[in-house]
């Protein structure tokens, strides 16, 4: 430094302020009027990398930042992105040239802000790519189907493809959520393949990726590479030794035949694509006008359903479970009913899975026990106070500690937990979720039963049985459903009847209709209780209020077929739907 100005200072000062110069946090550098360095304090030497601690930079940009800002007399501030090697050093710089002892120097102060600058590209990356996949996310995406969409004069075609993994939660649930990650990143790849530098894929939420095929000539052509697209998929993924079979339902729409915004593009791609998984899944549909009127419809129903739980419009049927050698009742199943908004009594088919997807079952399963405890002495008059009770739980509430343990709570609430019975179908248990570990031994310390609902329908196998307890075994109605018929159904029955007997489950048939399925079971199998049209229809309590009193020798039993007659002819009365 040119320190003869300062004459007043004494050395003592001057090396004193020499030394804070040479000590400050920030960088300082002085260049002179041909660009060379006069001054460089340790900070600066050390982010410049000419003290030797680092490799040394590219440093010529710099040079000819501060050559201008010399010349041009005036302040500037910089952002620097010195690079060595693999490292990237991000300073902010102020140089600001000043006239001293004559000369025209340049002073550069800059502060160190690499991590701030990583934190912020951090950010961008998410913004704008899926960390797991590595794909674009949604924005980038609509950006690109935006800038082709604003550009277009016409000509330009494109498709939107919507692509939604099927049973990712089952696959997630049995074999744990890092094989789900790995399966998402190969699937990626998958679909990635053989597309042009024009298409993108993009993963826009957990199992959902949306696929931009632009430019396109024909809708031919897009089914045939979808169709490619499917047929890669079939094959297995190999994942932490597991071979994971995974299937994808596609929707597709197309520019300009089925929208004109990136948003109705999307949604109707969406709507093709639930299309798909209604029907089976696994395949491909290009939208069309039938399937909005469909969404339409869903849409109302959505509603109507939200009100029905808001304004509690439910009510349960009871039906019994038989000893179909005694005609005893052994229990009863309720089952819900909602009135809808014209008065019409609708069966759980038509809203149980839209009460799971929106969320409204939990509560919807605490109305059900509600009424049920309300009619307590009414349903112990009609079908004997030994009756068990039994509840419908979805596989998805069984998976979730929150609501069972509420609920158990709620059945112990209730003074008499021991009359009832949880059902759940299969699905609960092979999960990997805290279904049989957890929640189940809180119901057996209350003495709930746990009953297997619909065995058969779901995604366990026989030997899945064996790890599963469980009071009861209901076999569905599929098997049992002209049973005498069939012989491959009966030896499926068979196997199922004496793997409970093994695990000392009570196996109760679903969905008697006839005298002939009966006569089926009794000659040709122990099975001891079934429940079914057969014996009783669901009714309502209040019907059974109306109609003539049951008499003694008939409680507690379904004697009698005229009786049983009479009921259905109530039902249909009040618009009950089967
Ligand atoms: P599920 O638990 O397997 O109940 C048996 C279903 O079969 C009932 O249908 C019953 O009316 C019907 N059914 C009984 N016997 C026969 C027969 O002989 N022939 C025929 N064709 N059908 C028969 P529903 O009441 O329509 O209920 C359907 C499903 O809805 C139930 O199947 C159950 O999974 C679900 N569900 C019912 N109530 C609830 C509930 O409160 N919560 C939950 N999560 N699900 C419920
Ligand atoms: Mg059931
Ligand atoms: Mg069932």
């Amino acid at each position: 430094m040119n320190d003869s100005k300062y004459s007043g200072a004494t050395e003592a000062e001057l090396g004193f302020l020499k030394e804070i110069v040479r000590m400050l946090p920030a960088g300082v550098t002085v260049h002179d009027e041909r660009g060379e360095l006069l001054l460089v304090n340790d900070a600066a030497a050390n982010a410049l990398g000419l003290d030797g601690s680092r490799p040394t930079p590219d440093l010529a940009q710099r040079q000819e930042v501060c050559v201008q800002a010399l010349r041009g007399g005036r302040p500037v501030v910089t952002e620097e992105s010195l690079q060595a090697g693999a490292a990237r050093q991000v300073l902010l710089t102020t140089h600001r040239p000043v006239r001293l002892a004559g000369r025209d120097l340049l002073i550069s102060a800059s502060s160190d802000i690499t991590e701030q600058k990583n934190f912020e590209d951090q950010l961008f990356r998410s913004a704008y790519f899926d960390e797991l996949t590595g794909l674009p996310s949604r924005r980038v995406i609509e950006h690109r189907a935006n800038s082709i969409l604003s550009r277009d004069n016409g000509g330009e075609r494109f498709a939107l493809a919507f692509l939604d993994l099927d049973n990712f939660k089952h696959i997630n649930d049995y074999y744990g959520h890092s094989v789900g990650d790995a399966l998402l990143t190969e699937l990626s790849k998958r679909l990635g393949r053989d597309l042009r530098e024009t298409d993108m894929l993009s993963r826009i939420s957990g199992d959902e990726f949306l696929l931009l095929l632009s430019p396109i000539e024909t809708q031919q052509e897009v089914a045939e590479f979808i169709e490619s697209t499917l047929q890669r998929l079939t094959a297995p993924f190999f994942i932490d030794g597991s071979e994971i079979f995974a299937s994808t339902s596609v929707g597709v729409s197309l520019y300009p035949d089925h929208g004109r915004s990136f948003e109705v593009l999307r949604q109707n791609a969406d709507i093709a694509m639930y299309r798909i998984k209604n029907d089976g899944k696994g395949a491909a549909a290009f939208f069309d006008a039938s399937m909005e009127r469909e969404a339409l419809a869903r849409t109302r129903i959505e509603q109507s359903l939200r009100l029905a739980i808001l304004e509690k419009r439910f009510c349960c049927a009871f039906q019994s479970k038989v000893d179909i050698r005694t005609q005893a009742v052994k229990g009863i199943e309720a089952l819900v009913r909602l009135r809808d908004d014209e008065g019409v009594i609708q069966a759980p088919g038509s809203f149980i899975n839209l009460a799971v997807e929106l969320g409204l079952i939990d509560e919807l399963t605490h109305l059900v026990l509600a009424e049920i405890v309300k009619s307590i002495d009414l349903i112990n008059d009609t079908f004997g106070a030994d009756a068990t009770i039994s509840i419908n739980v979805a596989a998805k509430q069984a998976g979730k500690p929150e609501f069972m343990r509420s609920f158990a709570q709620a059945l112990d609430d209730t003074g008499f937990p021991k009359r009832f019975m949880i059902e759940v179908t299969e699905d609960a248990f092979v999960a990997k979720s805290h279904f049989q570990a957890e929640i189940l031994p809180m119901f057996r310390k209350l003495g709930v039963g746990i009953s297997i609902d619909d065995f058969g329908t779901g995604f366990s196998s026989l030997s899945a049985l064996a790890d599963i307890t469980a009071d009861e075994l209901k076999i569905d109605r599929s098997f049992i459903t002209d049973i005498h018929k069939r012989p491959r159904s009966q030896g499926i029955l068979r196997a199922i009847e004496s793997l409970s007997e093994a695990l000392g489950m009570t196996v109760i048939a679903e969905g008697i209709e006839t005298y002939e399925e009966l006569a089926y079971l009794q000659a040709a199998t122990k099975i001891r209780y079934a429940q079914g049209y057969y014996f009783s229809q669901p009714i309502f309590l209040e019907e059974l209020k109306l109609a003539t009193p049951a008499s003694s020798e008939s409680r507690g039993s379904v004697s009698n077929r005229p009786a049983q007659q009479n009921r259905q002819g109530y039902s249909r009365a009040s618009g009950y739907r089967r």
